[in-house]
């Protein structure tokens, strides 16, 4: 069973979004209604807006069996277009003030329905989900995800946090992705716990969540420097954080500069874990494991995770391959992309290059092709230097990419969000700074001046979209 907790449902709290709270026993009769509707059908979208009504039509489709494709409101026309076209949903589940282009056919999802049985789960290995990936490397594709890989991997990351049914996990993040969707809504149904969704991200909002009982945080890299700002100016926000049992990131890097800056003002040192729409989580700090800036922790119980090195001038860099109960069935629609992403015997192709430290945590370098530039003879990771860049005190963020070089190859070119306050420094003076901290040959020979970096909702940096 995925929710243990749906069959004699409680009256503790299993949902909050916003200011709206559902109950399990409330959350079990709305799903079973929205299952009721669902059942049979090949696919149903559901409008994922910031709502309880996006996790009760969730739910709803996880028990009838239905696989649910979770949908971006804010998509753009093209990008929906492309969704919708590839995953054909037969309807859309969505709240009574959704959005929805009025073409699609929709049911509206009802919080208070008075519920019928919970229908026995299907097949461990039948796609419960369709989730597109974020399209930083090309157009989303659907990956088709077993109820087998997010229930294992779900337990795999309560092992690892001690995430049990006292906690409340807080976040505001979209629900369209793995990161809100899967760990943040459906982790705690799974474990009995709360999960609350604050509504639109605010420091504010997510301190007063932790001082309402939230226990976990889990947020992307941007939200964790908007918190760190927010904390350095007000001390009843760096209050509130330290108080948080257990904070986490992921989606990106957090960069090595945010964790110690986090640490110093609420004395929490964030916990980092990577994962994948593909393969969903493959590895995390423990809660009760060293936390190393900079690093994504051991592989998780059950998760086969290897390096793969090209040649061996690759300074022990690695393509990070996976295999284990986590992965996904296959892209929709896409078998060329799906065997292109398998390995002859059956490991999972992440694309994200890394080293691992004598112990066995991993350091994430970046992606194969847009980070990992080769420059004079050197492979270099752009993370690395994006984190250099970030500890200069006139640096609000940073991006780094390589760019063909005549004589170099490639050259490093780097794009600078000046800090709010500080004026922009020389180019050298930034190059200098990268070569007294790293060495002199990462250092960027190009630094270009940018009011914001383009990112995703997710808050990763889309690098296809720098302008040269
Ligand atoms: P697409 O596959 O469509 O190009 P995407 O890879 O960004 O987009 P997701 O599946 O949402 O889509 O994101 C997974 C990627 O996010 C990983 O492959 C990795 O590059 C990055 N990532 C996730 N967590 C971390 C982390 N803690 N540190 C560094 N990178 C991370
Ligand atoms: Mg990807």
């Amino acid at each position: 069973m995925l929710f243990d907790a749906l069959t004699e449902p409680s009256d503790a709290i299993a949902v909050r979004v916003g200011d709206e709270t559902l109950t399990y026993r409330e959350m079990r009769d709305a799903a079973a209604a929205v299952a009721d509707h669902v059942a049979g059908a090949e696919r149903v979208g559901v409008w994922a807006d910031v709502s309880a009504h996006t996790v009760v039509g969730v739910v709803g489709a996880l028990l009838a069996g239905v696989p649910a494709v979770p949908l971006n409101p804010k998509a753009g026309e093209r990008e929906l277009e492309h969704i919708l076209g590839d995953s054909a949903p037969q309807l859309i589940l969505a709240a009574p003030d959704a959005d929805v282009p009025a073409d699609l056919p929709r049911h509206d999802v009802d919080l208070r329905a008075a519920g019928g049985d919970v229908p026995p789960e299907p097949g461990a290995d039948r796609a419960a989900l369709v989730v597109y990936t974020s399209g930083t490397t090309g157009p989303p594709k659907g990956s088709r995800m077993p109820r087998r890989a997010i229930a294992t991997n779900l337990d795999a990351l309560a092992g690892a946090w001690a995430w049990t049914a006292d906690d409340v996990v807080v976040h505001a993040l979209p629900l369209f992705h793995v990161h809100g969707l899967v760990l943040g809504m459906l982790g705690p149904l799974r474990r009995g716990g709360g999960g609350h969704h604050v509504g639109r991200f605010s420091p504010e909002a997510i301190a007063a969540a932790l001082d309402a009982g939230g226990t976990m945080l889990f947020a992307v890299p941007t939200m964790h420097r908007r918190l760190a700002d927010a904390a350095e100016s007000d001390p009843e926000i760096a209050r509130a954080l330290s108080g948080a049992r257990l904070i986490v990131s992921g989606s990106a890097a957090l960069p090595a500069v945010e964790h110690a800056r986090i640490e110093r003002l609420t004395g929490q040192q964030v916990v980092e874990r990577y994962g994948m729409t593909e393969t969903l989580m493959n590895t995390a700090v423990h809660a009760d494991g060293d936390r190393r800036p900079g690093s994504v922790g051991p592989p998780l119980p059950g998760v086969d995770l290897r390096l793969v090195h090209e040649g061996e001038d690759a300074g022990g860099i690695g393509e990070i391959q996976v295999r284990g109960p986590n992965l996904f069935l296959g892209y929709l629609n896409r078998p060329d992309a799906t065997a292109e992403a398998m390995t002859p015997d059956g490991w999972f192709r992440t694309g994200d290059l890394a080293m691992r430290d004598p112990d066995g945590y991993i350091r994430i370098v970046g992606r194969r092709g847009t980070d990992l530039i080769k420059s004079g003879g050197f492979k270099i990771g752009a993370g690395e230097i994006e984190n250099a860049l970030l500890e200069h005190p006139s640096v609000a963020e940073a991006a780094v990419a390589g760019e063909p070089d005549e004589d170099l190859g490639e050259r490093i070119a780097a794009w600078v969000v000046v800090a709010p306050g500080a004026g922009k420094p020389e180019p050298q003076e930034l190059a200098d700074h990268v070569a007294r901290l790293l060495t002199p040959h990462k250092r960027p020979r190009v630094v270009r001046y940018v009011e914001e970096l383009p990112r995703n909702a997710m808050g990763k940096v889309q690098k296809k979209l720098l302008t040269r």
